[in-house]
């Protein structure tokens, strides 16, 4: 009689191993997202590795530039047939931010794939898809024997999540990027829960706002006039109206979260210490707070710098502020750094034309609540789009469980390819 035990083991090893061999777009993905490039300590270089086999596999040029040591910064190029025009770039991050294994209901960097389709991982949505989606397009393409016109790049950059200082901020500026004449931008977007794609034409600027009062201490007991914490909590109160006011043009539909300026208290700073806690009968002569304010593209910088200064925290109420500015808000034109979404940016109508070709369709295109890299691109004035090909998902970048359905992922491919042979087949008027 047959070992039957014996040939269902090696059946379960066969099936075992052929599945672990596989080399499927998705068994690509998922290869991909098992690499940690989770802060503190993001592992670059094995991705880095990891993306020129691949590179090298469908036949595209690598180069490796590092502007801070071990800080690697991968570009990749498929050149085009008229190089002289300029060039388009599809840009995504290496790193990500961390994940508390204990709050997962998979290992964050398993890129575990559920029966139902369901790919968990730190980076499923932000932003390894389209990582590897460029290059699954790309390699569609190149099956297809499509050849660009326009030169394609894409950049894998170090540090976003960090902001992007010794990644895309060293890289725009560098000479490097000079030389790569790119004329459109692609970035990360977000996911969106109904049927249309997002788009994002601007990102909001982050500043980090102190505001601190002082004035004579006191007693307890006494009631007198500016006193810090008095002078402080009036502030508190002034900048409390100013929030609600820009978050009721919200609540009531007129505007989307990100269009208005956001701030929001982040921490308070007073009081004398005690052994027990704090002096309870003692009017302390210091006091602070931290804020963190957004700005969209739409607002004018000094006009809230002036409003800070005359009502946040005014010398007159013995205030002083400090302002941190988190990259810039400017073009290097002094223009808004937003892309327009309309017919005076050439761009536009192709990506939006190519979107509708694959048989999807865009929803109103938004401003970004938070930051990207996008905005060193902007400030080049370079027209730079947020965009990430995710329909019918939860969005749950930086969340835990972060996952993507692989129909969802593979259907990305088709829009990029899409996207890509549109773009870099536009013949026109692009400077
Ligand atoms: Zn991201």
């Amino acid at each position: 009689m047959p070992n039957l035990r014996l040939l269902f083991i090696s059946f379960f090893l066969l099936f075992f191993w052929v599945h672990s061999q596989e080399d499927t777009p998705i068994a690509r993905f998922r290869r991909y997202l098992q690499f940690n490039t989770a802060h503190p300590n993001p592992n670059y270089a094995d991705p880095v590795s990891f993306l020129l086999s691949q590179a090298n596999a469908i036949g595209l040029k690598s180069r490796t530039l590092e502007f801070v040591p071990s800080k690697p910064l991968l570009l990749l190029t498929w050149p085009g047939s008229d190089p002289s025009l300029p060039s388009l770039l599809f840009n995504s991050h290496l790193d990500s931010v961390p994940a508390e294994p204990s709050k997962w209901i998979h290992p964050p960097f398993s890129a575990t794939l559920t029966p139902d389709g369901k790919i968990y991982a730190r980076g499923a949505q932000d932003d390894k898809c389209i990582a590897m989606q460029y290059l699954e397009a790309i390699r569609n393409l190149k099956a297809k024997g499509f050849t660009p016109l326009r030169t394609v790049h894409i950049s894998y950059v170090p540090d976003e999540e960090i902001g992007g200082v010794d990644g895309s901020e060293k890289f725009v500026q560098s000479k490097e990027f000079e030389d790569l004449n790119v004329g459109f931008v692609l970035d990360e977007g977000q996911a969106s829960t109904g049927d249309e794609f997002r788009v994002f034409y601007a990102d909001r600027s982050p500043w980090g706002l102190i505001i601190k009062a002082s004035g004579a201490p006191g007693h307890g007991s006494r009631m007198y006039d500016n006193g810090a914490m008095e002078n402080l909590m009036k502030s508190v109160e002034v900048i409390t109206k100013f929030r609600e006011s820009q978050f009721d043009v919200v609540k009531s539909g007129e505007a989307m979260n990100a269009e208005v300026i956001s701030v929001n208290p982040v921490y308070l700073k007073a009081g004398t210490p005690s052994p027990t806690g704090f002096v309870m009968n003692m009017q302390p002569s210091e006091a602070e707070a931290g804020f963190d304010l957004r700005l969209p593209p739409t607002a004018d910088p000094d006009l809230i710098k002036k409003r800070i200064a005359q009502e946040w925290a005014p010398a007159t109420r013995n205030m002083t502020y400090k302002l941190i500015q988190k990259g810039p808000i400017r073009d290097y034109q002094g223009r808004p750094l937003m892309t327009l979404t309309n017919e005076s940016n050439p761009w536009w109508p192709v990506f939006k034309q190519a979107i509708e070709a694959a048989g999807g369709k865009l929803s109103r295109p938004e401003i970004l609540a938070s930051t990207t890299d996008t905005r060193f691109m902007r400030q080049r004035g370079i027209p730079a789009l947020g965009f990430s090909p995710m329909t019918n998902t939860p969005i749950l970048l930086h969340d835990h469980n972060e996952f993507l359905k692989d129909t969802v992922y593979l259907r990305g491919i088709e829009v990029y390819e899409s996207v890509i042979s549109s773009l870099s087949s536009f013949k026109g008027e692009s400077n």
